[in-house]
């Protein structure tokens, strides 16, 4: 997978605008009445289906879990296991917000896939992936399969 790089927006193929337009759309259900932080985030399977997830917040903090880890165990949870893209947007203007170190590594269990981070203003996406996230990432099995 090749280095990471800004796209405009408008210049991505239809599907991943959806795909971002979708982790947007999963953003507005945020529940982060602690920090006010809100990320959504969506994760499209090999079958097409594209599964959102937002980050759930805890009273008891470390029970939180982030938008990306939520889409995946939704789709998960449905029976999918290989992806092709995610995309992850926050409630930022100013930087693209990456995912947090549990999540690169829930990423990287499913795959080099791409990930496109975007900013709440949508111009410009960074386009990443799982591995370029986490290059030596943990895995049981041979990572260079
Ligand atoms: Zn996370």
């Amino acid at each position: 997978m090749s280095a990471a790089k800004l796209i405009e927006f408008n210049s991505l193929d239809a599907d991943i605008q959806e795909l971002i337009m979708a982790s947007v759309e999963a953003r507005n259900y945020s529940y982060s009445p602690y920090s006010n932080f809100k990320v959504g985030a969506a994760l499209r399977s090999e079958d097409g289906i594209i599964y959102k997830g937002c980050n759930i917040e805890n009273s008891s903090y470390s029970v939180t879990i982030c938008a990306e880890r939520t889409a995946i165990a939704k789709a998960v949870s449905e029976g999918k296991k290989k992806f092709v893209a995610l995309a992850t947007v926050a409630d930022m203007d100013k930087i693209f917000v990456t995912p947090c170190g549990v999540c690169r590594q829930t990423i990287y269990e499913f795959g080099d896939i791409p990930v496109y981070l975007t900013k709440s203003t949508l111009g410009t996406v960074l386009v990443t992936s799982a591995k370029e996230l986490l290059p030596f990432g943990f895995h049981l099995q041979d990572a260079s399969a």
